[in-house]
């Protein structure tokens, strides 16, 4: 079996793991980035629409704070609402550092999209930070499958996977940052990239970690998913102000 072996093992090539492996290679660390496809692609990042509603100009903490808390209907852990709502700010800050294009809109941000662009803008939000980690010392691994953590005292220590050619591997890792998306295909209909399944959760239950919250999936109105009817779009009313 193939054996690696690396500071920090990052599962996951959306903008979670992206950004993470950058992060983490800033911090002086050897980094491994893996995804199951080209690093970026096949992943819901891509497919994003690239809107964020965070703070700004015209839309205060004080604001986003309330409004979230609204429509959580109460069920929000408002711990974990604030830290979201202070930590905004400077994720997007991170993200113009890195060279994504971003615009302040009424609510928050957008991907720029240049008029007559065919890509779409989660393409465009990922395409930098790809070229910035092929210019960093960060290794990419793509086409492969991780199917399980390595957990060594309650700790996990690596994964083990099979690389493009089908062949097992086992990466070894002082530290693993589990970024594998996907809770929405929990259920049968949803908007995700085919190929993300949700398998992260898997690999967390198994090396005995909490899940929590993960019926809290917010799905965009797009679509009517019935038979025969797949191509029916749906738009939500727009409100006039
Ligand atoms: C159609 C659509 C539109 C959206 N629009 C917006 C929007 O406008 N604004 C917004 O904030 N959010 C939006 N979202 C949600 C947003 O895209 C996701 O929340 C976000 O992209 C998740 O990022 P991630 O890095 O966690 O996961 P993903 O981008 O899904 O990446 C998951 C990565 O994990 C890898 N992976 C998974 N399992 C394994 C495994 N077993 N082994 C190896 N690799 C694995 C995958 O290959 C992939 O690289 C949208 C989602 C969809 C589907």
């Amino acid at each position: 079996m193939e054996e690696l072996n690396t500071d920090v093992l990052v599962i996951g090539s959306g903008l979670a793991g992206l950004l993470s492996a950058l992060e983490a290679e800033r911090a002086g660390l050897r980094v491994l980035i893996v995804g199951k496809f080209a690093i970026g692609m096949g992943t819901n990042t891509s497919l994003a629409n690239g809107a964020f509603t965070v703070s700004n100009s015209h839309f205060s903490k004080e604001d986003h704070l309330q409004a979230t808390l609204e429509s959580g209907k109460g069920l929000n852990q408002a711990r974990r609402v604030k830290a979201f709502v202070e930590k905004g700010p400077d994720a997007i800050r991170k993200l113009k550092d890195y060279g994504v294009p971003v615009l302040e809109k009424r609510m928050g941000y957008i991907v720029d999209r240049p008029e007559g662009s065919s890509q779409l803008p989660g393409c465009l939000l990922i395409k930098p930070l790809v070229e910035r980690l092929k210019d960093s010392s960060v290794k990419l691994l793509p086409g492969l499958i991780i199917f399980d953590l390595v957990v060594e005292e309650g700790k996990a220590l690596g994964a083990f996977g099979f690389l493009k050619d089908g062949k097992p591997c086992l990466i070894q890792s002082r530290a693993v940052i589990l970024s594998a998306g996907g809770a929405g295909a929990i259920y049968r209909r949803n908007d995700n990239q085919r190929s993300i399944l949700g398998d992260g959760y898997t690999l967390a239950l198994r090396a005995g970690l909490p899940v929590f919250d993960l019926e809290f999936v917010q799905f965009y109105p797009f679509v009517l998913g019935e038979p025969r009817l797949s191509c029916f779009l749906l738009y939500p009313p727009i409100q006039k102000k």
